[in-house]
């Protein structure tokens, strides 16, 4: 099941993409509310995909947790790149994302004044759907809602200068999620793309993490309450690059659906 949020006629809803097509194109099915937390009520009402705006298909109360360096390949070239090294981690590393990074399809990414150097990176993102604390990596999949595409947008120049990531991955915008939350793809070979201009930068697989997404759940909870609604980036295949204003950059995680933001 997909599950997006929507803006139509002003008002913001949570509703189920029908895909069956039947003539009249992809429709919403209106939900009651947030189904995180109040399930899969429909008010009855239906909207043609087009004439509604998604946004962000959640925004989290508490956090954005992301993973660092879960991708062999992109663990290499962020030492032949930027001196950020210390090789795989044997543990995750963790880095958190503010609520107010975050956007949503369609959204502008607003490069700031005082970096030279803004870079996508493509991820699969984990939405969560109970509040977990201390699971174990077996249980770790039953706390999660649904799962969507996410750009770790990182002013690459920043998270280098400061030695810690929290100013050069936070900066508002730097979180573009969506297009929907999808309850049930199948992700044990997806692939992770991302497109600049319509050229492929990065194009990795979910075989390739280097920890499994139970794994990180549980990792995180650890260290972290985590709540519904919260939002767990999972890591960057390789070709992390340059974005400049004027481009339009698409993350699409494959069956879950294509994350496409312009560039200003
Ligand atoms: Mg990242």
């Amino acid at each position: 099941m997909k599950v997006a949020r929507f803006r139509v006629d002003g008002e913001i809803a949570f509703g189920v993409l029908d895909e069956a097509e039947q003539g009249s194109g992809i429709e919403l099915v209106e939900l009651t509310g947030d189904p995180i937390v109040a399930g899969y009520d429909t008010t009855g009402r239906r909207f043609k995909l087009e004439e509604t705006q998604l946004l962000a298909p959640v925004i989290p109360r508490s956090k954005v947790v992301c993973v660092g360096k879960n991708y062999l390949d992109h663990v290499t070239e962020m030492q032949d790149v930027t001196g950020i090294a210390g090789g795989v981690p044997e543990e995750p590393l963790l880095f958190l994302k503010p609520n107010t990074s975050i956007v949503g399809p369609g959204d502008a990414i607003v490069r700031p004044a005082i970096s030279d150097r803004v870079e996508h990176e493509g991820e699969l993102a984990i939405v969560i759907g109970a509040v977990a604390k201390d699971v174990s990596e077996e249980d770790a999949l039953r706390y999660v809602f649904g799962y969507t595409c996410a750009n770790d947008v990182t002013a690459r120049d920043l998270q280098v200068k400061d030695g810690q990531w929290t100013r050069g991955k936070g900066f508002d915008t730097f979180c573009p999620l969506g297009p929907v939350i999808d309850t049930d793809p199948d992700l044990s070979d997806a692939r992770v793309v991302t497109r600049v201009n319509g050229e492929v930068r990065q194009d990795g697989r979910t075989s390739q993490l280097i920890h499994s997404l139970a794994y990180i759940v549980s990792y995180a909870s650890q260290a972290f309450t985590l709540l519904p609604g919260d939002v767990i980036l999972t890591g960057t295949p390789a070709g992390v690059g340059l974005l400049e204003a004027g481009d339009t950059v698409e993350v699409e995680v494959e069956g879950i659906g294509i994350l496409r933001n312009r560039v200003v």
